[in-house]
This record gives C-alpha cells, structure tokens and sequence, in this order.
C-alpha cells in the first residue's frame, strides 16, 4: 500500500481515471489476456502496477502477463525488471533480441534510431502477444504523450492525427490499449517516485532522444506553464471532433452541402457562448442601400 495519504489519494485518482478510460473505450473484457508492456520507465511501471490493482477489484476476470524487452542496450541492468516483477507476485515474460545491433547497423552515425527501433520492437511484442494467446496489449502512453502526438503530426506531418486510446494492430491479430489515456504525465511520475518503483532510464540506446518530439514537450509544458490546463483542454477537443468544421471531404461531404432548409447541429455558432440567444430573437432592422 501506498505510504502517505497524499499518496493514497493520487492512486485513487488514477485508478478512477484509468477505470473510466477502460470503460469509455471498452478496453478489457471479461476472459482477456493482457500483455501488459513495461519498459521499465514511470509509465509502464505505474500502468502494471495499477492494472493489477483493478484486477483485484474489478467484476471481470482476466489475466495480465508483464513482458519486457531486452534490446541489449550496453548497461541495460537486465536483473532489475525480472527481480521486481517476481518479487511483485506478477506473471511475466522477459524477451531477448538484440535490436540495438540492428538499429546501430542500419542507422547512419547521428540519425535518430528510434523509427526503426519501434518497428522491431512492435513485431517482436506482437509475436509474443501471439505466443502467449494474449489477445490484448496494454501500452504505457498516456494523456500527455496522445496530446503531444497531435502536434507531432499536426506541425511535422501535415495530418489531424494523434495517438488512440484503442487500436488494432498492424497484423489484425490484436487489440492495443492505452489505459493510461486520461492520466497527466505529472501525476504518473509523482505516484511512481512516491511507488520507489525501479526506473530503468529511456537514454542507454545513446540515440538522442526524436528531436521533433521534445521540441513539441517543450512547447507544450510552456503553454501549460503559462496557461494550466492547456494539455487537458486540447485532449478534451480530441473527444469533441466536429467533421463538419474541419476540411476533410472524405469525413464530411462538403460537396453535397446545400440549402435544404435544414440547419447544420453545430451551423456556424461553434465559438459562441451558450447562453446567447438565438439570431431570430432579435428582430434588428437591416437597410440595403443598393
Ligand atoms: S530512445 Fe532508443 S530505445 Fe527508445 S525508441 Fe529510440 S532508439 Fe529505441
């Protein structure tokens, strides 16, 4: 058990805000076998370790499996993850496969790996979710890191996209979740540091970490800065998407838009204040000159 009450008192914010997003989204079912990830970092220890809270809890039975995946990073401390999971009474799975050779073969000295080294590592987390009759696997990304990919995208890639809270993998094989998708990064990394849980640090491949991607944290953590709440607003609009106000014809069909007397749910008063009433209640005299 958590020691303090303020510690306490976070893991039951989280647990709520997990529990909702698994229910929002319909990410565990009764009967699943969840390979739950960990990479050894704040997030996925702290998605593990409260998955198995809500095991305990919840009305339906499923079963979690840890894995983790030795790249073969140099000085990856490859005794700290099987100690903690076993002492944790977890299942798990270590899997080996030396992906940093590969990575460092294929990538020019300077180039960021971390493209291909996610590929390896997603088709290796795939088979062993196949091995071990896993039909789901639970990644550690959370609200911070789904708003962050939005700009990735939205700035480097010309695309409104960001990062599912649910999607199905690349072979059709399984379902990824992301049950930490209503949890702030801020709030992840204070439970984990008052957990003591063993962080592995994220820098042993030496790659510099994507260049773009921290450009994008920076820029956020300025905005919350200065405005508290930004993250979360933005996070709120990717669940309140209006087709109709983007320019996407092929989720709205701009081209069959005509008057057919039937005005639009949302017409053109998306940005003004609910309380103000309606154009036809004020009837203002309007002259034409010509
Ligand atoms: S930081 Fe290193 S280990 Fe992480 S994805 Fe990039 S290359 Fe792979």
């Amino acid at each position: 058990m958590p020691a303090s009450q303020t510690l306490q008192r976070l893991e039951k914010w989280l647990l709520r805000k997990i529990g909702k997003a698994i229910a929002d989204y319909n990410m565990i079912a009764d009967g699943d076998t969840v390979l739950v990830c960990v990479s050894g970092g704040k997030d996925s220890q702290t998605l593990l370790h409260l998955l198995r809270l809500l095991q305990q809890r919840a009305p339906v039975r499923f079963r979690l499996i840890a894995m983790n995946l030795d790249q073969k990073q140099p000085g990856f401390p490859a005794h700290v993850l099987p100690a903690w999971f076993e002492k944790s009474g977890v299942e798990f799975r270590i899997v080996e496969a030396d992906t940093y050779s590969v990575v460092k073969e294929k990538i020019p000295e300077g180039k960021t790996t971390c493209s291909l080294c996610s590929r390896l590592r997603r088709g290796i987390i795939y088979r062993t979710a196949k091995e071990l009759g896993a039909n789901k696997i639970a990644l550690g990304h959370h609200r911070d890191d789904m708003v962050h990919t939005l700009f990735l995208n939205l700035l480097f890639g010309g695309k409104l996209k960001a990062m599912p809270p649910k999607l199905i993998t690349d072979d059709g094989a399984h379902l990824v979740i992301r049950p930490l998708a209503y949890c702030a990064e801020n709030d992840i990394a204070k439970y984990a540091r008052g957990m003591k849980f063993p962080i592995i640090p994220c820098n042993l491949c030496g790659s510099q970490n994507n260049l773009q991607r921290q450009k994008i944290r920076a820029m956020m953590q300025d905005w919350d800065n200065r405005f508290p709440g930004r993250t979360e607003a933005v996070f709120t609009a990717l669940q309140n998407v209006v087709p109709s106000h983007l320019a996407d014809n092929t989720l709205f069909d701009f081209r069959a838009l005509k008057l057919e007397g039937r005005i639009g749910d949302e017409g053109d008063t998306l940005f003004d204040p609910p309380e103000l009433p309606s154009v036809g209640s004020f009837p203002l005299p309007v002259r034409f000159e010509r």
